[in-house]
């Protein structure tokens, strides 16, 4: 029986920091929330890519002992400044040491500030670049970014001949280059060419500065090499030419120069280094770090493995290594970026050496960063992972930049290593999965898929599994969310163990598995679709086939109420039960009342509060229901509905009739006397309109067909609209939406006669922001 999962919103970091386009982008307060709801502090937790130094760091800091297993000394760096942050004046001092060290008998800051010298267009006073703009290929600068003291303004100005004739100047730069490489390969080092490769991320005048500021590491005080480290990584990345421009929000994952890009003033990038180092680590007290087989205290602290996790498994093997038992593993899952592997091998050859940097700059050569080989990645560090872990063992991984192919990927890989999926809680919109699996308490040659699951071929167990979901959650939805769903279940009975050849590479099975998901979508009759195109899954909507949705329609007693409606009706009866809430615990509480692949968007969750509550006192972020939304309140207000619906309709001829039905709706009836209904109208207090208009009394219903609503719901209703095709298609045949308010006023107005009752009902649009929509 599996096990649900919370979604643990957790808060997104406001500073990043350096190198933080490279990082997993998962919300601080994830893993260390996890932990302390199962384990006692003191725990030893296993984290076996350390790929995300914040988790391995907030996780110690809420009193565990790591167990990192890293591989990139890049990495490995960025835990321990995490761990162990260096003080803004640390910092500080470092870089007035190094402004006035020596090269040739110059100081290098203004060595270095001189090399970004130009003249302003507008006053012709000399100004400092702040960055040159480079089309990819030219042999000089197309413009400069620069502040005029002078003017006072900031400025990106064409490059003058001046510009490109100093960018010339470094352009023969070869003794810069081979000591740059020199520091990442030796000379009969066969990745020495890979390197090479590598390097043409930097400019020759950036190459010139930084091999500068690395050449003084050596004789640096030692007191501050590790500060100066620090601020150097950093620069790195900041100068290197993966800066488009204009800027765009980029997380770059291939070494490709920009068509336009960036060459950053490196030492205007050492001054923000400070600065940004500063504000993403701020100045926590540090935790304890070790590098393995020293252990950290029981008050917790990181172990870091400089190695890779299946060296660890053989210590283990070999009765050398581990002495301790994680209670639990937690990681961040790393996905494949050749950008940051392959500079991360540069860089730590700047920083540290060729001999430093032998087990990891490996990577220079790999050439394969696509999804099979990751799966097979991740099942290779998974399957260390089940050897390092007890039956039974929680594992929870994070995934900050979701998409279909990573979590295949993940799943697949994870399945075939021995580790049973339990549960998966997802925010799609912000890129966020939670997976939370247990190592199998059987072992791998135990582990078979059920007879059922064997007798269905792939696709059609997809296209099952996602019908029912889609059943459940009653609404349509995108295709990385169902493939979640269906992957779920798939691996609830191991049909994806099944193979004709158990032999099978994980790479292969991650093929296969591509291959029935577009299968199952595709299909005839399989599903339909709203919006996308032939050549993606990962685009627009998906539903129901059809027939087989209005076969469902007539046999159900009850329609199922939406995902999204069921979610309303939740933040409701919360705002009741809890006045003065914010939007962050309003949010926990829905996340516990829908867990896994139910998880409510947190935009859907500020929606329904914004439509029901109120924030009280202004400003206070605190928040209550609506006065006019109070049960009573509203209970009068649908009564009075009814009431002036049935006045007005008498007054006009008709004859009226009221019905309540079994699902709890009231439907007024206007009939002609002793003959068929001319309208009939809903009265509601909720914007949960979909139980109205896919029910089945539509069939019997007149082609007038009103729902009557508080006007407070119209920006609910018209978030779903945007949301949902097909309620967005059922509403356009034949319903209208009327305010409560609207309604007063035609049942006051003398005016009203038969003949022009459909004019005056079309005068108060419930929402007008998009002529498309129904709403009146
Ligand atoms: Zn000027």
């Amino acid at each position: 029986m599996s096990e649900p999962l919370t979604y643990y919103p957790g808060e997104n970091p406001e500073h990043p920091g350096p190198l933080g386009r490279y990082l997993p982008p998962i919300p601080e307060g994830v893993g260390a929330a996890w932990l302390r709801e199962r384990l006692s502090v003191g725990a030893w937790v296993l984290e076996p890519f350390g790929a995300s130094p914040r988790l391995v760091v907030e996780a110690a800091r809420a009193g565990y002992r790591l167990m990192a297993a890293v591989n990139n000394p890049i990495a490995r760096f960025m835990l321990e400044l995490h761990a162990n942050p260096p003080t803004e004046s640390e910092l500080r001092t470092t870089l007035a040491d190094l402004a006035v060290a020596q090269k040739a008998g110059e100081r290098l800051e203004p060595l270095l500030r001189g090399l970004y010298h130009s003249e302003c267009a507008e006053c012709h006073q000399p100004v400092e670049v702040q960055a040159f703009v480079w089309e990819r290929q030219a042999s000089a600068p197309s413009s400069v970014i620069y502040h005029c003291a002078q003017c006072n303004e900031n400025y990106e100005r064409p490059a003058s001949a001046h510009d490109a004739a100093r960018a010339e100047r470094f352009a023969s730069g070869e003794l810069h280059k081979a000591r740059a490489l020199e520091r990442v390969t030796p000379l009969d080092d066969p990745d020495r060419g890979y390197a090479e490769e590598a390097l043409a991320m930097y400019l020759p005048r950036t190459m010139y500065a930084l091999v500068t500021l690395v050449n003084k590491l050596e004789s640096f005080p030692l007191a501050h090499r590790r500060s100066l480290a620090a601020l150097l990584l950093a620069v790195f990345d900041q100068t290197n030419v993966l800066w488009p421009h204009p800027a765009a929000r980029q997380r770059p994952r291939q070494l490709t120069t920009p068509p336009r890009f960036l060459e950053k003033n490196t030492w205007q990038a050492l001054e923000g280094a400070v600065q940004s180092w500063t504000l993403s680590l701020g100045s926590p007290s540090p935790v304890p770090v070790t590098l393995w087989p020293n252990i950290p205290p029981e008050s917790g602290g990181i172990c870091i493995y400089e190695g890779r996790l299946k060296d660890l498994t053989d210590q283990k093997r070999h009765g050398t290594g581990p002495i301790f038992t994680a209670e639990a593993a937690l990681a961040a899952l790393p996905r494949p970026n050749q950008a940051y592997w392959t500079l991360s091998a540069l860089w730590a050859g700047w920083l540290w050496g060729h001999a430093a940097n032998a087990a990891f700059k490996s990577v220079l050569h790999r050439r394969r960063y696509d999804w099979e080989w990751h799966t097979e990645a991740l099942y290779s560090a998974m399957r260390s992972l089940n050897v390092l872990l007890a039956p039974g063992t929680p594992t929870m991984c994070l995934i900050g930049e979701t998409e279909p192919g990573f979590f295949s990927a993940a799943l697949l890989s994870a399945e075939l290593a021995g580790f049973d999926l339990q549960d998966v809680a997802l925010r799609l919109e912000e890129g966020q999965a939670q997976i939370l699996w247990r190592r199998s308490e059987a072992d791998l040659s135990e582990r078979h898929p059920s007879a059922g699951a064997r007798a269905q071929n792939l696709p059609a167990a997809i296209q099952t599994a996602v019908q029912d979901h889609l059943r459940q959650i009653g609404e349509p939805a995108s295709y990385p969310h169902l493939q979640a769903a269906a992957l779920h279940s798939l691996t609830q009975s191991h049909r994806l163990l099944a193979s004709d050849d158990p032999e099978t590479p994980a790479a292969e099975r991650f093929k296969q598995l591509s291959a029935a998901l577009e299968e199952a979508f595709v299909r005839p009759n399989a599903f339909s679709r709203y919006g996308g195109s032939s050549r993606s899954l990962d685009t627009g909507l998906w539903w129901l086939p059809g027939e087989f949705a209005q076969r469902r329609a007539v046999q159900a007693t009850e329609p199922r109420t939406s995902l999204t409606d069921r979610i309303e009706t939740e933040v409701v009866r919360t705002l009741q039960k809890v006045p003065g809430i914010t939007l962050e615990q309003l949010d926990e509480i829905l996340c516990v009342g829908f867990t896994g692949l139910f998880t409510p968007s947190l935009e859907l969750i500020q929606e329904c509060l914004e439509s029901y509550g109120i924030e009280h006192p202004p400003g206070s972020r605190t928040w209550q229901l609506r006065p006019e939304d109070a049960p009573s309140t509203r209970r009068a207000d649908l009564e009075g509905m009814k009431s002036l619906l049935s006045k007005t309709g008498t007054r006009l001829g008709y004859q009226v009739e009221l019905i309540e039905t079994e699902d709890g709706h009231s439907i007024l009836k206007w009939l002609e006397p002793g003959g068929p209904a001319a309208s009939a109208f809903f009265v509601i207090a909720s914007a949960m309109i979909g139980n109205i208009v896919f029910s089945q009394h539509g069939e019997d219903l007149p082609t007038r067909r009103m729902i009557i609503l508080p006007g407070g719901r119209a920006r609910l209703i018209e978030y779903k609209l945007n949301r949902d095709p097909r309620l967005r298609s059922a509403l356009q045949d034949g319903w209208q939406l009327i305010k409560f308010r609207h309604l007063r006023r035609l049942a006051d107005d003398m005016s009203l006669k038969r003949e022009n009752l459909e004019k005056l009902l079309d005068l108060d649009p419930l929402a007008n922001r998009d002529p498309q929509l129904p709403l009146l």
